[in-house]
């Protein structure tokens, strides 16, 4: 294993490094070979009230982060993205050592947090409002204001892409912001917290409290003083927060959560290049993906070519330790783990063919063989439930019509693939499918300008993008008495 030094355990509040209140810390875990790698400071409600007291008194109306022009928040932003690109090399190895992710991917999450940074951060001076030809002796306007303080509760599978998809717009928008980083992967949110105070933000615009969902994350989606929670992670937690959020007062909630996600074949395509981009949508980050693509349906024509290939190459996938140059790492936690063990046996007891994997790899560490199972009916277990491991089901279509019903038989509604050279099938398709995101001939493309998130279950509102930053703020109509003629 990699040498990597933890330099921050604490608490972020104020710009500072603080105990919790309790003086609690909890183990973070290596997935490699569950070994705690560094105890953290544990924030429960007291140090939720702390926090958000800072973030308050940095949104007041005088602050210096308040009187700040909008481009300063921007350059602010663009040396933050500075920074942790400069530092790439020694966050992607804590990441890997706490999240498992192979150390190249952890590595460019990275350099892909700096992109969302700096396309907010050119979005900071020019959110604009508009002029209304109001009826009445009346002129009419609206100018776009920060929403105010923001609770942002981030999940482990992209610890720090997910943050920056929260923190970027918040900060162009000029919201005030405390971070709840997952359980299990505390470290790096930390060590980018040390960047956001090097960078210049002044105290109290970000603060970072690691802690439980229960406990630090109630504590802020029941506080009546942040304005706005924005939450990525299960559907089940989801429903839990948008309770909460109408609880005390009436925040703003977006909401990123599970999916169930469909990538149909057609007869057309080419079927190693199908399989190849089928195998990344199913086993990216080792399925631990919202949007992984893990309801692979074939048309008929090439179902048995395409069952034989997907095998091959899921077969071919290099696992093993994360610093190592390999395409997956081990799941994250030994609740993952076990759960994701649970489903294959749930796959195999209901009729499902392995045709490849379908176990634990090795006895030390979260380590699962990719599986792949074929002749998967949509009633069993392992087509409905998001499984959130190396687990792809390949299912059997005949038609169009069909396939657009059992793609849509699903309570989520986050991604969705197709591949085809036919467009108008293609388009036909992209248009009947109920998803926030869907992508032919590719998957899984998500970048700073186009808006992610999901229909029905897979959660409310979007982010990145235009409307990603339309999130953080409130619209206000400013009329003031003019009249037509001159009195
Ligand atoms: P989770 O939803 O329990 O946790 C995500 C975040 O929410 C963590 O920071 C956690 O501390 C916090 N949280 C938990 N309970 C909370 C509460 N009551 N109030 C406020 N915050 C709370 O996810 P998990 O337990 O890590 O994983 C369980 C399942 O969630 C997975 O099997 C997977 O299906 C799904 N998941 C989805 C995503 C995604 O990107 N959509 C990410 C991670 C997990």
């Amino acid at each position: 294993m990699v040498k990597v030094e933890v330099k921050y355990t604490k608490l972020f509040i104020n710009n500072e490094w603080v105990d919790a209140v309790s003086k609690k810390t909890f183990p973070t875990i290596n997935p490699h070979d569950e070994t705690v790698i560094a105890e953290v400071a544990e924030g429960d409600k007291a140090d939720v009230d702390i926090a958000v007291a800072a973030a308050k008194k940095a949104f007041h109306r005088y602050s210096p982060w308040r009187i700040l022009d909008a481009s300063g928040r921007g350059l602010l932003m663009l040396k933050l993205a500075d920074l942790i690109e400069s530092q790439a090399k020694y966050l992607a190895e804590l990441e890997t050592l706490d999240c498992g992710k192979p150390v190249k991917t952890a590595e460019e999450e990275f350099y892909y947090s700096a992109t969302v940074l700096r396309y907010y951060a050119g979005k900071a001076d020019k959110i604009l409002g508009n002029t209304i030809p109001a009826d009445g002796e009346v002129m009419s306007m609206t100018i776009k204001e920060p929403v105010g303080v923001c609770a942002q509760i981030i999940p482990w599978n992209y610890p720090i892409p997910m943050m920056s998809w929260k923190i970027a717009p918040a900060l162009a928008a000029g919201c005030t912001i405390i971070v709840k980083p997952a359980e299990q992967t505390p470290l790096t949110a930390l060590a980018v917290a040390a960047l956001i105070k090097e960078a210049g933000f002044p105290p109290g615009v970000v603060n970072i409290i690691p802690g439980y969902g229960p406990t630090a994350g109630a504590a802020l989606t029941h506080h009546p003083d942040v304005d706005k929670v924005a939450f990525t992670g299960s559907t089940e937690v989801g429903k839990i927060i948008l309770g909460a959020a109408s609880a005390v007062n009436l925040k703003r909630v977006t909401l990123e959560l599970g999916g169930k996600s469909p990538l149909v074949v057609f007869n057309d395509a080419d079927v190693e290049k199908a399989a190849q981009i089928a195998h990344g949508a199913a086993f990216a980050n080792g399925g631990q993906c919202c949007c992984a693509g893990t309801r692979t349906y074939v048309q008929s024509g090439i179902y048995d070519q395409f069952v034989a290939k997907a095998a091959e190459i899921a077969a071919k996938r290099s696992v093993g330790n994360p610093f190592d140059d390999v395409e997956q790492g081990p799941q994250i936690d030994q609740d993952m783990y076990s759960k994701v063990l649970g489903y294959i046996e749930a796959g195999k007891a209901g009729g499902a063919k392995c045709v490849v994997g379908g176990d634990k790899l090795g006895d030390k560490g979260y380590y699962i063989k990719p599986t792949v199972f074929a002749d998967v009916k949509d009633d069993m277990k392992i087509a409905k439930e998001e499984i959130f491991g190396p687990v792809q089901s390949i299912l059997k279509f005949e038609t169009f019509e069909e396939i657009v019903d059992r793609a849509n038989d699903t309570n989520y509604g986050l991604g969705a693939g197709v591949i085809t050279n036919d467009i108008t099938l293609a388009m036909s398709f992209a248009k009947y499918v109920r998803a926030g995101s869907v992508w032919i001939n590719i998957y899984d493309h998500v970048t700073s300008q186009t808006p992610f998130g999901g229909f029905k279950d897979s959660g409310i509102g979007r982010e990145l993008g235009e409307d990603g930053i339309n999130q953080y703020l409130e619209t206000k109509t400013i009329t003031l008495a003019l009249p037509k003629v001159p009195q």
